[in-house]
């Protein structure tokens, strides 16, 4: 009779979920950092729910499908992303659309405070981390330094956990060396450094903070230099400085790069965003 009941319940329990939950098996590097019984049950519940998540990969066919679940008003709230391109090579990504979800739903203050992970539903892991894109907004949206990556691979139901802010090398931690250390002469060094301090009194800046406005050289094997400063526009399009820079050269066919100097506010180590940094 208890089986009975307990069979019943089950068939119940499945009715309302809609779909069977999976039997996820989290990898023994992961352990440690899903020792949280609330935590692991968070994601295994946001994997769950990424599996459904709409996505509409026009031009890479390579479906990305995040969740998460944080704590809201006494319970629960599960929020999805999908990725979606369009025409250009130029998508929405899926850790920007989940964050984005979660901001318009509960506010960029509880999203900050409350997203503690983000979890991919695919096919395989291991796929090398957030694009730099993604890398400043989620830097921008929460808190980094604690926010963990989830993988659910659907091939054999294994869940990778790994820390967002192990992909992430602030500036300030770039090793000094000296001039002689770079590789490059003296004057080539003077000449690139010149040219970036030159790129950087130019540019627009209609909302780009004076610590972020950097200029950008480029010197090629070719021995070309390349320069560029940022500039945005009042739709928020930033034009990135090295970017621009590497873009000139390659529409020259001058494709391969010695060395890249960027030029900030004087006294500070010059800010280069991640999506320039790729
Ligand atoms: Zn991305």
């Amino acid at each position: 009779m208890a089986l009975l009941a307990l069979a019943f319940a089950a068939i119940v329990g499945l009715a309302v979920a809609g779909q069977p939950r999976t039997a996820w098996t989290v990898t023994p590097a992961a352990k440690d950092l899903l020792a949280d019984p609330d935590l692991k049950e968070r994601v295994l519940k946001a994997l769950d729910a990424a599996r459904s998540a709409g996505t509409d990969p026009v031009i890479s066919k390579f479906n990305v499908r995040a969740a998460t679940v944080i704590r809201h008003g006494g319970g629960e709230k599960t929020i999805l992303g999908g990725n979606s391109e369009y025409r250009l090579p130029e998508a929405i990504h899926g850790e920007t659309s989940l964050m984005n979800h979660v901001i318009t739903e509960v506010g960029p203050e509880e999203a900050k405070r409350e997203v503690g992970f983000i979890a991919f539903y695919g096919e395989r892991c291991g796929g090398g981390g957030s694009c730099g894109d993604c890398r400043d907004y989620l830097l921008a949206t929460t808190r980094w330094q604690d926010l963990l990556i989830v993988c659910g691979q659907a091939s054999d139901h294994t869940v990778h956990v790994d820390r967002f802010a192990k992909g992430i090398v602030p500036e300030d931690r770039f090793p000094e060396v000296p001039a002689e250390g770079t590789g490059l002469t003296a004057a080539q060094l003077d000449g690139l450094a010149q040219a970036a301090l030159g790129a950087r009194a130019g540019g627009i800046r209609l909302f780009t903070p004076p610590e972020d406005h950097v200029g950008v050289a480029v010197l090629t094997t070719t021995g070309k230099v390349y320069r560029a400063a940022g500039a945005d526009d009042a739709a928020f399009h930033y034009r990135y400085p090295l970017g621009a820079a590497l873009q000139q050269a390659a529409t020259e066919q001058d494709y391969f790069v010695r060395a890249v100097v960027v030029a900030g506010e004087p006294g500070r180590i010059p800010h280069l965003s991640y999506r320039d940094r790729q």
